[in-house]
C-alpha cells in the first residue's frame, strides 16, 4: 500500500523526507496531530514548494465517508474506506461530558465469537497504525472535538481483535497519547481483547500502552469454549494467570466484560462463579446485555436478571451496566459488520 503520512511518527518523517532539515518533520507531525490539517497543502508552516511536493508524493491518508448513519440517541456510525477501498466502522458516542470514539483494528475479525457480527466477515485483513488513527482524527475534525480536559476517550473495540495486530496498535496508541501531537490523556484509552494470552503479556511491557479490557464472557472453561472457540487455544486459566500477572499502574484496573445470553450464561450461579474467579484481581466489571443480529443465535435477557446479575457482582468488586448505544444503526457492541441502510428493515 502507498505510503502515507497519518501513522508516520517523528523519526518516520525524518526518513520520509530525506534531504531537508529536521525541523520540518516536527512541523508536518505538528500539523498533521495537533492542528489535525484535512490537506497537506494546507501546511503553511512550510514552503509553498515543499507542500507540493509532499502533496504529490504522498496521501495525507485519512479514510473517506463511505457511509454515515445516526441513531435517535445521538450515536453516529461512521463506514469509512481506505485507501484500497475496503471498508471498516468507527463509532462515536456522544455524552454528557464526555465523548468516545470507538475505533476498528482489523478490517473484519478472525476470531469467531458466536454472538458476534463482525465475526461473520471473517478477517480482511490489519489496519496499519496510520488507519487506526486516521479514524480518530477523522472524527475529531468532522465534529471539531478536541482533547483538551479530558472529554474526550478512545475504545478500540470496534471491529477487530487488536492484539492480533499488537504493533500497529502499540504505534496508534503512542500518537494518540503523544503531548506534542494529538495529546490524548492515558487514563482515556482503552483496548478490548477476547483474551489472546501471550500478547497480554506483551501488551504489559509496553511503556505507552492503553488499559486492558478483556472479554471474559462465560463463567466456566466449557461455556467459554463453547462461546468463544478462540479460547480452547488460550485457556480461562492461563488467562487469569495472565491477569494476576499484568503489571497495572497505580491508577489502572483490569475490566472485565462480560456478554449476557439469556439463558445461557446469566444466571446467578454465573454471577457468582464470576466473582470467583475474578476475586483475586484488581478488576472491575461491564455487563453488556446481548445486542442483536441477523443470523445470531442468541436472546437478550430481561432487564430485571441483568440487574440481578449485576447486584451479585457489586457485592464484591465494582460492576456496571453498559448502555447500548445505537443499537437502531447497528452501531453497539458487537454489531458492526457494515450492515447497510437497506438492510436494517430485514433485521
Ligand atoms: N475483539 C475484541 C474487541 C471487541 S470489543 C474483544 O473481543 O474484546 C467488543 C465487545 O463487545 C467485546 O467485549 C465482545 O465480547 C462484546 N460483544 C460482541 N458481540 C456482542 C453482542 N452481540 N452484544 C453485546 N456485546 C457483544
Amino acid at each position: 500500500m502507498a505510503q502515507t503520512i497519518v501513522g508516520l511518527e517523528v523519526g518516520d518523517l525524518q526518513q520520509v523526507l530525506e534531504g531537508q532539515p529536521a525541523f520540518r518533520a516536527r512541523q508536518i507531525y505538528e500539523a498533521v496531530y495537533r492542528q489535525r490539517v484535512s490537506d497537506l497543502v494546507q501546511i503553511t508552516a512550510l514552503p509553498v514548494s515543499l507542500r507540493k511536493e509532499l502533496a504529490s508524493k504522498f496521501p495525507l491518508g485519512l479514510p473517506q465517508v463511505a457511509a454515515e448513519y445516526k441513531s435517535v440517541d445521538g450515536t453516529r456510525r461512521y463506514l469509512l474506506a481506505l485507501e484500497d477501498q475496503k471498508t471498516i466502522e468507527t463509532v462515536l458516542m456522544p455524552e454528557e461530558g464526555r465523548d468516545t470514539i470507538c475505533i476498528s483494528s482489523q478490517v473484519g475479525c478472525p476470531v469467531n465469537c458466536q454472538f458476534c457480527l463482525t465475526a461473520l466477515m471473517g478477517l480482511e485483513r490489519n489496519l496499519t497504525a496510520g488507519e487506526i488513527v486516521g479514524q480518530v482524527l477523522f472524527v475529531m475534525q468532522t465534529h471539531q472535538l478536541s482533547t483538551g480536559s479530558d472529554r474526550l476517550n478512545i475504545v478500540m473495540m470496534g471491529m477487530g481483535e487488536p492484539l492480533l495486530n499488537l504493533p500497529n496498535v502499540i504505534k496508534a496508541t503512542r500518537l494518540l497519547l503523544d503531548p506534542n501531537g494529538i495529546g490524548l490523556s492515558p487514563r482515556r484509552i482503552t483496548l478490548s481483547t477476547a483474551g489472546i494470552v501471550p500478547k497480554i503479556v506483551e501488551l504489559g511491557r509496553e511503556p505507552i500502552r492503553p488499559k486492558l479490557a478483556i472479554s471474559l464472557n462465560a463463567s466456566t472453561e466449557e461455556q467459554r469454549r463453547e462461546l468463544m472457540p478462540i479460547t480452547r487455544k488460550y485457556s480461562l486459566k492461563d488467562l487469569l494467570a495472565a491477569c494476576k500477572a499484568y503489571p497495572l499502574r497505580k491508577w489502572e484496573k483490569l475490566t472485565f466484560e462480560y456478554v449476557l445470553l439469556k439463558g445461557v450464561n446469566d444466571t446467578d450461579a454465573d454471577a457468582r462463579r464470576v466473582v470467583k474467579l475474578l476475586a483475586h484481581l484488581n478488576a472491575k466489571v461491564n455487563l453488556i446485555a446481548l445486542n442483536p443480529g441477523p443470523g445470531i443465535a442468541f436472546e437478550t435477557p430481561d432487564a430485571g436478571r441483568v440487574d440481578a446479575f449485576q447486584s451479585i457482582v457489586r457485592r464484591s468488586m465494582p460492576c456496571f451496566v453498559r448502555k447500548p448505544r445505537g443499537r437502531d444503526i447497528f452501531a453497539a457492541c458487537g454489531q458492526l459488520k457494515r450492515v447497510e441502510n437497506s438492510e436494517f428493515k430485514n433485521s
